[in-house]
């Protein structure tokens, strides 16, 4: 007897808490957000790099857009420990469920790929793992020890989940000295408990200024989607919240709905609102803005953190010298 797989099952072993969601309709994107299918030389050496170390991308796992024009530049974003997550944020299109033990080997394979790649910015991240007593921080620790070690050069850019309930573990993983601490606010507070259930508005907000505390020279990073039904005067507050907590970087991207049974879109943000909300945030004094329909947290992360560097080090050169006249 044959067996059927309908594409309704498919997508509730992907995700089973999305199950018994109702659908919708997944809009058809405006101009503005299509691209290339991806396909090119490099886009294909990157791919083989990355199946032959036995890494699992973010990239592929959430059906990024971008993915055809990062991996030609040998640029893609490590996914740790594993491709399953322990949360089931609506948003999002990585599976869900229970995952499997750490692999202790995994921070010498990711290490051992950025050198292949010759990377001279990498951007890590993982799935939620509130499975682990420490969130599993030990192990993004042993991955940037890695990365530093095999790889002396490169400059290191993590994006973290909240280690929500997990005390110290966002201390472990700023000792380790990562250039960049990256963890997405995703939202604005009034939509958490719709698209972000099992996070904290506040809580996250607090890892951020957190990182500052610690370590001053840390740059930190966040990020919002647009198009989910918020309103400018929120993300405008998110501004301010975040440059409360000393977040130098921020970005702003369009949400994509990844499957009929995700959050729906509520509309699509058009190309010109984008370039005004980055005027906005300029204004409010973040060290760096990226703000247009495709913008990820991990997108063009290398050039970005040049700039990133270039503006701390331009604003500390002109900064008033203690003790000059006004
Ligand atoms: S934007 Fe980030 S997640 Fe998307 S393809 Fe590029 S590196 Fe990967």
């Amino acid at each position: 007897m044959a067996t059927v797989i309908n594409t309704l099952d498919a997508r509730a072993l992907r995700h089973p808490e999305k199950a018994n969601r109702p659908e919708t309709p997944v809009l058809r994107k405006p101009d503005w957000l299509r691209v290339k299918a991806p396909g090119s030389a490099g886009y294909l050496e990157t791919r083989n790099i990355v199946k032959s170390h036995g890494l699992v991308t973010v990239c592929e796992e959430a059906g990024c857009p971008n993915i055809g024009e990062c991996w030609t530049q040998k640029h893609a974003t490590m996914m740790i420990m594993g491709e399953v997550c322990t949360r089931a944020c609506a948003f999002c299109n990585v599976r869900t469920g229970l995952p499997d033990a750490l692999d202790g080997s995994e921070p010498d394979r990711v290490a051992h790929a950025v050198r292949e790649m010759g990377l001279a910015h990498v951007v890590i991240t993982s799935v939620d793992r509130d499975d682990l007593p420490d969130g599993g921080a030990e192990h993004f620790a042993a991955v940037i020890r890695a990365i530093r070690r095999e790889a002396p050069l490169a400059t290191i850019e993590i994006l973290t989940p909240d280690f929500l309930r997990k005390e110290g573990a966002a201390e472990v993983v700023i000792d380790a000295r990562p250039d960049v601490f990256n963890h997405n606010l995703e939202t604005v507070p009034r939509l958490y408990l719709r698209i972000r259930p099992g996070a904290r508005y506040y809580h996250s907000l607090r890892l951020l200024e957190r990182v500052k505390e610690r370590d001053p020279g840390q740059f930190t990073k966040s990020g919002v989607m647009v198009g989910l039904g918020e309103t400018k005067e929120e993300v405008m507050q998110v501004m301010d919240d975040m440059r409360s907590a000393g977040v130098d970087f921020i970005t702003i991207g369009q949400y994509l709905q990844p499957t009929r049974r995700h959050a729906a879109i509520d509309r699509f943000v058009e190309p010109d609102e984008f370039k005004a909300l980055e005027t906005i945030a300029r204004a409010k004094g973040f060290l760096m803005v990226s703000a247009s329909p495709l913008t990820r947290s991990s997108h063009h992360a290398g050039a970005d953190f040049a700039r990133l560097r270039a503006a701390r080090e331009a604003q500390l050169r002109d900064a008033p010298t203690a003790g000059t006249a006004a």
